[in-house]
């Protein structure tokens, strides 16, 4: 894809997004934090159902620990995986007070040294609790950039390489998130909405599924 199409596909997604953002519920980089841990293989939706009961409780890491492991329980069972998750939030706030002192760390290493804080937990926290450029590889980004042709790469760290390539820092945050919520609300893994989709017409996947007919579509994007 070349750098002028590559603009078009963000200026197109940044228009059907204009304020990109996660959608986690949080008002300090813990409770962000641990929104971002609830979230493995769970909804936006149920992660924000179940915070707006916990943070009002605890949002602190002594605070959450105080609660103990079944009083963690309680308020995130509903979330998939809760126990494993319950088990490295509490691992987490401990490490929080032992070695940051009660504080979210904003480096990558010491975020991701952090019970069950990978590499996207890591650069989504950075980018929206600290400002931090950073490329968000979660399941969306990986499907949407690889449908859109921007890389051939399934693994996240390849990925992150592929389109920290092309990409100025400064639109690295910007530009996963609106993929993302793009993956979410059209470009969806089992019916994408090809024939409504805003990028229609620079993405070979949607051409390939609708023969270049669709709402956007006005013909391929060849420049
Ligand atoms: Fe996804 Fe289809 Fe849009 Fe391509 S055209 S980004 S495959 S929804």
């Amino acid at each position: 894809m070349t750098p002028a199409r590559r603009r078009r596909l963000f200026e197109r997604l940044r228009a059907a997004d204009p304020s990109p953002t996660t959608e986690l519920r949080h008002a300090s980089p813990f409770e962000l934090l641990i929104a971002v841990m609830l979230s493995a293989q769970a909804t936006d939706r149920s992660v924000n159902a179940a915070t707006a009961r916990l943070f009002p409780l605890a949002n602190t890491p002594q605070a959450l620990l105080a609660l103990g492991s079944s009083g963690l329980k309680r308020h995130i069972r509903a979330i998939g995986l809760y126990n494993t998750k319950a088990a490295n939030l509490l691992a987490t706030c401990r490490l929080l007070i032992e070695h940051h002192g009660g504080e979210v760390p904003c480096t990558r290493a010491a975020l991701e040294a952090l019970p069950g804080v990978g590499r996207k937990t890591a650069n989504l926290v950075r980018a929206y609790a600290f400002g931090k450029p950073g490329i968000i590889c979660d399941t969306h980004v990986l499907r949407v950039t690889g449908r859109l042709g921007l890389t051939t790469n399934t693994d996240p760290e390849r990925v992150e390489a592929d389109l920290a390539r092309f990409l100025p820092e400064r639109d690295w945050t910007a530009f996963s998130t609106v993929i993302m919520t793009h993956g979410r609300r059209c470009c969806t893994a089992r019916n994408p909405n090809c024939p409504g989709c805003p990028v229609l017409p620079l993405c070979p996947e949607g051409l390939r599924i609708t023969g270049g007919h669709g709402a956007h579509s006005g013909g391929v994007d060849t420049a």
